[in-house]
């Protein structure tokens, strides 16, 4: 079978940034010592490698021994984590990824000029959870949110969305915000580019083959993102690992197309290709 990789794919600088930066604190620190308040970033096989080398990705901020490293995941936190690690004696690592930090930033200007804060995301995304604790009463907003109940009127609106989030998704909820009578509108791109260019190269991609392979983790929101738009395009699978892969999948099709979410590491692509090519 012929296989076709997507020009850009697979780990982004932030989630390299964020295993780099666990991998390092538990060999200063000692194995057992660094804990995470859950896994560092949305995949399986990199969450396990991480355990085996030492690094705890089950703790809770309340029961974490205080002799412990606590360590931010790339997602982010809002600032009440960081005032009830400092309450509790923590020391913290910071692995929150830089264009995270800026979406927070954002969030806190908004807010300080006197903006009514609006952010298009997953309210049950870590990264949305933390971004909207930087100013008070954010409204979130995502595909199923009626606009006309959580957007009353407010004089001057500041939008910011998740950074994982499409251009074109995130117009979309902008122009239903726009038709609506607010006297000042806004908006902060906080769009992640190192997404925009895998969600470019994977659609340009999903044109030209009889079938698309979305390599990264199931609750990976890039990951998602990328197999939803493949799937407009062509027939596409979002697969965690290789043991998901049927070979019904590719019954009667000659071209495979691959691309990975930014949490997906190069062996699981290059894993996938080797099996694709043998067919
Ligand atoms: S996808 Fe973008 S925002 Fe998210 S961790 Fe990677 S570089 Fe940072």
């Amino acid at each position: 079978m012929k296989v076709l990789l997507a020009s850009s794919r697979g780990f982004c600088f932030g989630v390299e940034d964020a295993i780099e930066t666990a991998q390092a604190a538990v060999r200063e620190h000692g194995v057992g010592n660094v804990v995470a308040l859950g896994p560092v970033i949305h995949n399986k096989e990199v969450v396990h490698k991480l355990e085996a080398e030492g690094l705890d990705q089950s703790g809770d901020l309340e029961t974490v021994d205080p002799d412990k490293i606590l360590l931010l995941r790339s997602h982010g936190a809002p600032p009440e984590t960081y005032a009830r690690a400092e309450e509790r004696g923590l020391s913290i690592v910071d692995a929150t990824c830089v264009l995270v930090k800026r979406a927070q930033d954002s969030v806190r200007k908004l807010h300080e000029d006197g903006y009514r804060v609006v952010m298009i995301g997953d309210p049950n995304h870590p990264e949305v959870k933390g971004v909207i604790g930087y100013a008070p009463n954010v409204t979130v907003i995502d595909h199923e949110t009626d606009l006309d109940e959580a957007l009353p009127y407010f004089e001057r609106i500041g939008i910011v969305a998740q950074t994982t989030h499409s251009p074109e998704y995130v117009a979309d909820v902008i122009s239903s915000i726009l038709v609506r009578p607010f006297r000042e509108v806004k908006i902060v791109n906080t769009l992640c580019l190192e997404v925009t260019r895998r969600q470019e190269a994977a659609t340009a991609l999903a044109r030209e083959v009889d079938v698309m392979f979305v390599l990264g983790g199931l609750h990976s929101a890039n990951t998602k993102e990328l197999a939803r738009l493949c799937e407009d395009e062509c027939e596409t699978y979002h697969l965690e690992t290789l043991s998901q892969f049927d070979s019904s999948m590719v019954t009667g099709k000659s071209v495979a197309g691959i691309t990975a979410g930014a949490s997906t590491p190069e062996w699981i692509i290059s894993d996938f290709v080797k099996h694709l090519e043998a067919i």
